[in-house]
């Protein structure tokens, strides 16, 4: 890549491969742009593929399978919802949207997802469900998770947004929970813009999901040719992507190996390069622990406190490099103090907002990343 050494590097830039305009111009040439046609299928098939879930179905975004999941465990006020504070909005919307409570818990300091000891403590008789988030592409520790889930007839659910082709102990990130969620935002490893899918691995919710998200009629089995007229049968909305969007995000889902390989080439490269100064205890780097592998989405670091960080974010900006914190603790903003409830004390969620800091990863860093390197190293050193 031509690099100008002018132009500040992005922390992410969206991955596009070019065969994506083929499969865009194969649909258009359907007279079939709706969802749900042949595109639709493909990424279905694949999806189903890389999660090993047997049930996916294409969503215009991962906030819309998360709020599906709202709708497909009939979430209502009173309920309760068991989940890291230390997430995207998305993931507390869902919640909050059917009237129920969000029911903050704080992580696991080494992962930076949902504690399955505090998660535990947090039950009670209102709870219905617990919603792991696997964050920057590095799965939660759902074994315990499922234990809790079980022994107190809860429903298992899986933010999987940042985790497509991560697994854990062998079994691919989407298929661990009862329902999961994927988003395929630009800003994720494979991408369309905007979109999502929903996994359905607890088929006692196939047929609902299939309801609620084709605007809460029976649409989906007239196409099958199960029956011969469709009308309204539940409540639902409207949750699928064009056939534009699907054959865009087919050509990537191909390639979803290959995208996830370079991501994991760079994080391992930021992995190296931040080893000594971690070792000395300048900074503090990601654990992937033995039983998980990661699909690279997301590289941090984390620094000695929020005014290291600060100062860390100025002085990349002066070198012309991106960096950014995650996440702001929801169960102290303002909707997560109207909506939610906290369990616990969230002293890791609230360190590890203070001491975060992404840094670029994406596609086409190429070289640049010496750029990103030597100005961080410049700063720690
Ligand atoms: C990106 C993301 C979402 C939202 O995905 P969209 O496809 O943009 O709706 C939800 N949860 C997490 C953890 C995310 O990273």
């Amino acid at each position: 890549m031509n690099e100008n050494r002018l132009t500040r590097i992005p922390l992410s830039r969206p991955t596009v491969l070019g065969t994506e305009l083929d499969y865009v111009a194969q649909s258009l040439g359907q007279s079939h742009l709706a969802g749900d046609g042949k595109f639709t299928k493909l990424c279905h098939g694949l999806i189903e593929q890389i999660t090993a879930s047997p049930k996916a179905l294409l969503t215009h975004s991962c906030t819309g399978a998360l709020e599906m999941m709202g709708l497909l465990i009939d979430l209502k006020p009173g309920d309760e919802v068991i989940l890291p504070s230390f997430t995207f909005v998305s993931t507390a919307n869902a919640i909050a949207l059917r009237g129920a409570t969000p029911v903050f818990v704080d992580i696991n300091p080494a992962t930076l997802t949902i504690e399955p000891v505090e998660a535990a403590a947090a039950v009670t008789p209102k709870t219905r469900a617990i919603m792991a988030v696997h964050y920057a592409g590095i799965a939660a520790d759902m074994d315990p998770l499922r234990e809790i889930t079980d022994n107190h007839g809860l429903v298992l659910l899986e933010d999987a947004a940042q985790a497509l082709g991560a697994t854990y102990r062998g079994r691919p990130c989407g298929s661990l929970g009862d329902l999961g969620a994927i988003s395929f935002h630009e800003t994720k490893n494979v991408v369309s813009g905007e979109g999502g899918a929903l996994t359905v691995n607890d088929l006692r919710f196939a047929e609902r999901a299939e309801i609620i998200r084709e605007k809460g009629t029976n649409r989906s089995r007239f196409f099958r040719g199960e029956i011969d007229k469709y009308t309204w049968v539940d409540v639902g909305s409207s949750y699928l992507p064009s056939e534009i969007v699907a054959a865009f995000l087919y050509a990537q889902l191909q390639t979803t190996e290959q995208i996830n390989d370079i991501r994991r080439a760079i994080f391992a490269r930021y992995m190296d390069a931040f080893q000594e100064l971690a070792s000395k205890g300048r900074v503090t780097l990601p654990t992937v622990p033995a039983d998980r592998v990661s699909n690279g989405h997301i590289f941090y670091l984390l620094l000695d406190d929020a005014e290291d960080r600060d100062r860390f974010m100025d002085h990349m900006r002066e070198h012309d490099v991106s960096a950014a914190f995650h996440y702001v603790p929801l169960h102290d903003a303002p909707a997560g103090l109207r909506y939610g409830r906290v369990s616990g004390d969230l002293i890791h969620t609230q360190q590890t907002y203070d001491r975060l800091v992404r840094l670029p990863n994406f596609h086409e860093l190429g070289e640049s990343i010496d750029r990103v390197i030597g100005a961080a190293l410049a700063y720690c050193e």
